[in-house]
């Protein structure tokens, strides 16, 4: 059960993607928060990452792919993951897409929460109050929003014509508990498909078993 929520910055992602990972008991993999704790480590790489991060740019490719490859590998990954935050690049959704095939996984569910502009600025303004990150500063913002245009934006265009059946949007204007509603409805609907097209499948192999010439007719 691979599950990516994807959206712009402030668009709540993270609070999406903790209840989500709580409700189904798989870990949330939150690839801002991986980087913000390599931050402690205080050596060369990491004045480099918050130097980028501060800026409101994206951390390269090759980093993030290290970094969250080491993540799946571990083992409470076996079972399913939800993602926040990756891929966020076209390199990053081919690095992803690759490494999922070469271990029999496959993306179950891509939700996109969509947020206007000005509930973004809002919620990212009330979140520099209480968390006072640096990248949440007004200037920041800015950019953020734009290298999400840029490069995030485009990644929904290939989920949507090769993942047709699982990509969702789903409208992050509301309150927290309605659009985590919204998201499990989204899981349930394809849970039950899923069932009913395993049931199917049991019930063909059962009538060709009792009567062979039933997958002739
Ligand atoms: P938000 O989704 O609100 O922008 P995050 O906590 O997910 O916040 O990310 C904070 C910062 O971490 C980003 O602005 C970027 O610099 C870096 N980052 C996180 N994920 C990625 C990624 N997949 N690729 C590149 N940079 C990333």
């Amino acid at each position: 059960m691979i599950f990516i929520l994807f959206g712009p910055p402030g668009a709540g992602k993270g609070t999406q993607a903790t209840l989500l990972a709580n409700k189904l008991n798989i870990p949330h993999l939150s690839t801002g928060d991986i980087l913000r704790n390599k931050l402690s480590d205080k050596d060369d790489l990491s004045i480099e990452l918050k130097k980028i991060m501060d800026s409101g740019n994206l951390v390269s490719d090759d980093i993030l792919n290290r970094i969250i490859i080491n993540r799946l590998k571990l083992s409470d990954c076996k079972k399913g993951f939800v993602l926040d935050g990756y891929p966020r690049t076209l390199n990053q959704k081919d690095f992803l897409v690759h490494f999922i095939d070469s271990i029999n996984l496959s993306i179950k569910s891509i939700i996109e929460l969509f947020v206007s502009e000005e509930i973004i600025i809002q919620r990212i303004q009330s979140r520099l109050k209480k968390e006072n990150r640096d990248d949440d500063k007004n200037d920041i913002i800015k950019t953020r929003i734009e290298k999400y245009n840029k490069e995030t934006r485009p990644l929904s265009d290939y989920f949507l014509e090769h993942y047709s059946d699982n990509y969702c949007k789903v409208n992050g204007n509301q309150d927290i508990e309605k659009i985590h509603n919204d998201i499990i409805k989204i899981i349930q609907k394809w849970l039950f498909s899923v069932i009913i097209l395993c049931f199917l499948a049991w019930l063909i192999y059962l009538l060709s078993c009792i009567h062979p010439p039933f997958i002739l007719i």
